[in-house]
């Protein structure tokens, strides 16, 4: 079995190429989208020659896997490796060709010109190039950037050399630098080996794509975990350590840190210099310009994954998302139209999820800085139920917030945080955006439940039945950012033990069960913003208080989402 170019033949092919039946496809980059699209292709069309070209030593790996190799729990290297050339050929008849780079594309003649390592260049002919060559890790131009010992994680390669550096320098503290979902599952997988690890964000909070308040909890676990995180922390410099060994760490405000190793997970950069070189239509960013098909502006070349923007879901503009999902899924699209399917992207609405110290944060759809950017009228909810009933052993809050279309009830966003049952949660969101749900569909959607999985009120329905009462009129909802310190609108209804362990530094305080005997207290002349543990009580009291003459409306989430606004150390002094 050949599984290696032949240049003589590829060049008479060159010339005879078109002349074929059988139509040439040719990828670049064999991982996610260009993996994706080969098998596809082929299942497509028997008949097609299909083209992989990686120059990375491996097609098909699992680069979200990578953090977890680190620390060991994926053991071998072997487990990273989804298929290989071998298997492509033997199942596929597809030719991967692993250590060739695409260096150049000649749109007339439609060639793409190839670098394998160490042999002699050459040119393909084809009839579709599909363009799969994913996202760089930035690498800041910070002085001393290029020491040794500063990693960045993309590769396999890239693993196995952090890998080596902590055995062959017993590591024992290493810097990671971004608070993204890389940065923290690195983090955590350094944590895991037993590393001293600082944690360095420039804003000011982890997870940038989540709202501040619902990031908040995972701050406070990997606080708890004993890593030091430093937020709205900028690095500015890197030195070689003293006596040569490690290295220094500087930051903006003049300060340093010694440490053995850093990270770089500051966020990725679309690669296309092929495609730029190209003169492919690119975006303001950089990335490949495509339309629905996936189709650059050239006809004959497509290109898919983390180098292009495609339309954001929701608000039909121009976005990127480099995650795996999308990669995976315009992949597969691209095979279909070039085996002359009709097809369309849907877009992207940006569903993630991450998992470290203990906690699992997932989202869909917009959040509310991207919906008060954008000028998008939205209401907000929050909620923290169970992951499942109360009664069965085991049940964790998850803290939910949902964003929707305050004119007709449409999904627009969600949040979640907690230790179990989140990114279930958020995957029915995400289906409900998908398909234009609203708040109201969400109040009825029917989920499983038993005992040890739900409740026969999911917390799906719980957010939904709270939007909903909300645009029927029957539950007003107030906004804790609107509300101030405005300690005369506010009403606690928790029980006096709660507020002595935990409480508002502002406002006024009546348990629920001596509301209706205390009335008297409240205004009548003004609203009343009414707060409990996490809603329901709350809800129960606006109820009461509405029928009686008061105007009562809810702070979503109650204390528990107020703690999360208000982190300790930003916590208005007690009086
Ligand atoms: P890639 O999968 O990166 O593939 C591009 C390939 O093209 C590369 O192998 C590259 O070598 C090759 N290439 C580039 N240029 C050329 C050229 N000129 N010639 C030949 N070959 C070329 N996403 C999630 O959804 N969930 C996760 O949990 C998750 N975890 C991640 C963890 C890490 C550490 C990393 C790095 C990424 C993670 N991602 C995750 C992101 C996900 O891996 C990417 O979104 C996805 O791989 C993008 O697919 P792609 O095909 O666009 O690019």
């Amino acid at each position: 079995m050949d599984l290696h170019p032949n240049p003589a033949r590829d060049n008479a092919q060159l010339s005879l190429g078109r002349t074929k039946a059988r139509k040439t496809t040719v990828i670049v980059g064999g991982v996610a989208g260009g993996a994706s699209c080969a098998a596809r292709l082929r299942r497509n069309d028997e008949h097609a020659d299909i083209i992989v070209l990686e120059r990375g030593p491996y097609v098909s790996f699992a680069n979200c896997g990578l953090p977890y190799y680190l620390s060991g729990v994926i053991e071998k290297e072997e487990d990273l490796l989804l298929s290989s050339p071998a298997f492509f050929r033997r199942r596929f008849d597809i030719d991967v060709r692993t250590g060739h780079d695409a260096v150049a594309i000649d749109r007339a003649a439609r060639t793409i010109r190839v670098q394998p390592g160490d042999g002699p260049g050459y040119e393909l002919a084809y009839d579709a190039l599909v363009l799969s060559p994913g996202a760089q890790p930035i690498r800041p131009p910070l002085p001393g950037i290029d020491l040794p010992g500063i990693f960045s994680l993309r590769t396999v390669p890239d693993g196995n050399r952090i890998k080596q550096w902590i055995a062959r320098h017993k590591a024992r503290r290493a810097v990671v630098v971004g608070g993204g979902f890389i940065g923290l599952e690195v983090a955590e997988n350094l944590h895991h080996l037993g590393i001293q690890v600082v944690l360095v964000e420039l804003g000011d909070q982890v997870m940038s794509t989540i709202d501040r308040e619902m990031a908040q909890p995972m701050s406070d676990a990997i606080r708890a975990a004993g890593v030091d995180l430093r937020l709205g922390t900028r690095v500015s410099s890197f030195e070689p350590g003293a006596r040569g060994r490690g290295l220094k760490v500087g930051f903006a405000d003049g300060s340093r840190i010694d440490t053995d190793l850093v990270v770089m997970a500051v966020g990725v950069r679309p690669e296309n210099s092929l495609a730029q070189a190209a003169g492919l239509a690119l975006g303001p960013l950089g990335h490949i310009s495509v339309d629905a098909r996936m189709q650059t502006s050239d006809p004959y070349i497509y290109a898919v994954g983390d180098a292009v923007e495609v339309l954001c879901a929701i608000t039909g503009q121009r976005t990127a998302v480099p995650l795996a999902g999308p990669a995976n899924r315009q992949g597969r699209l691209v095979a279909d139209v070039i085996a002359g399917k009709r097809r369309g992207f849907r877009g992207v609405q940006g569903t993630a999820v991450c998992g470290a110290f203990g906690l699992t944060l997932a989202s869909t759809g917009l959040n509310e800085r991207s919906l008060r950017e954008l000028r998008i009228p939205h209401e907000v909810v929050y909620a923290h139920p169970r992951n499942h009933v109360g009664y069965y052993p085991g049940a964790r809050t998850i803290s939910m917030k949902l964003l929707y279309d305050a004119t007709d009830g449409r999904v627009l966003g969600a949040q979640a945080v907690g230790q179990d049952g989140v990114e279930r949660r958020i995957d029915v969101i995400a289906m409900a955006i998908q398909m234009g749900a609203s708040v109201f569909d969400l109040e009825e959607a029917e989920l499983c439940y038993a005992p040890q999985y739900g409740a026969a009120k999911d917390p799906v329905n719980m957010v939904g039945m709270i939007a909903a009462n909300a645009m029927r009129g029957d539950l007003p909802i107030a906004h804790w950012s609107d509300v101030g310190h405005d300690a005369a609108s506010i009403l606690d209804v928790r029980t006096r033990e709660e507020v002595e362990k935990d409480r508002l530094p502002y406002g006024m305080h009546i348990p629920i069960d001596e509301l209706r005997a205390r009335l008297h207290e409240l205004p009548v002349d003004r609203p009343i913003h009414v707060v409990c543990g996490v809603g329901m009580r709350a809800y129960n009291a606006i109820c009461l208080l509405r029928q009686r003459g008061y105007r009562a409306s809810l702070l979503p989430g109650g204390f528990s989402t107020w703690s999360h606004l208000n982190p300790p150390e930003q916590r208005p002094a007690q009086g």
